[in-house]
């Protein structure tokens, strides 16, 4: 068994979700260390270099999304938003600055871990990474995502996905299992000055569900975050 121990970093002014969170945590073997400010927050990153950090919106002295800010510019450091509000604008916004993923409270414990090992594996695959360009492959039930030829499979079968339909594929392939925003899609796929128009990526995804989803009305593969974007399902 490996010593090594994730060292996570748990930001939240509440001291009942902080005692939870923080047995919940080393329960399943990680290191806790923990700030109830947004001033804490971003110092204890910069000093203790955590591995994720699981951070609530509403603190006392900063707003949850400026931390965000200030951290993506210095760090790719995964966080996770743990937070009470629950509109698709407070994912959407916390997304696009750059957090990895969000969980509105209340949460149960068993998605939480899961989304952490998430978040870990992805940094861990893919930190070097910045393109969609990927050696490998992705399998997902039935579906195969093979990054090297940008061509999609099910089963045996060339799903005929064209190439923009492949690189929306493939940009939630190289995700799995965490949700993209709408903007952070148009953005990786046609740059900082692509529309923000989600009817483009709607109609996109309307074609790869019919050529990929044995039910396009009951997603398996990608499933939508109404109003918030998209996530493709875990091996
Ligand atoms: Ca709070």
């Amino acid at each position: 068994m490996s010593s090594f121990r994730y060292k996570i970093l748990l930001v939240e002014d509440d001291q009942g979700i902080l005692r939870f969170l923080r047995a919940s945590l080393k329960d399943q073997g990680y290191d806790v260390i923990e700030a109830t400010t947004g001033a804490d927050a971003l110092q204890m990153t910069s000093s203790h270099c955590p591995d994720l950090i699981l951070l609530d919106l509403g603190l006392p002295d900063m707003d949850g999304n400026a931390i965000i800010e200030s951290v993506r510019s210095w760090t790719r450091t995964p966080i996770i938003v743990i937070s009470a509000r629950t509109t698709e604008q407070d994912k959407a916004e916390a997304l696009d600055r750059g957090a990895d993923d969000y969980l509105s409270k209340p949460f149960g414990q068993i998605e939480l871990m899961a989304r952490i090992r998430t978040a870990l594996r992805h940094t861990n695959t893919s930190a070097e990474d910045d393109g969609i360009a990927l050696e490998g492959k992705l399998r997902v039930g039935e579906l195969t995502v093979d990054y090297r030829r940008r061509r999609v499979y099910l089963g045996e079968r060339d799903t005929g996905l064209t190439p923009n339909e492949c690189r929306i594929v493939a940009l939630l392939g190289r995700h799995a299992g965490m949700v993209l925003t709408y903007r952070t899609i148009l953005r990786e796929l046609w740059g900082p000055s692509a529309s923000s128009d989600n009817k483009i990526l709607r109609v996109h995804m309307a074609s790869i569900r019919r050529k990929i989803e044995p039910d396009p009305s009951e997603p398996r593969y990608i499933h939508t975050e109404i109003g918030v974007g998209y996530r493709m399902a875990e091996e």
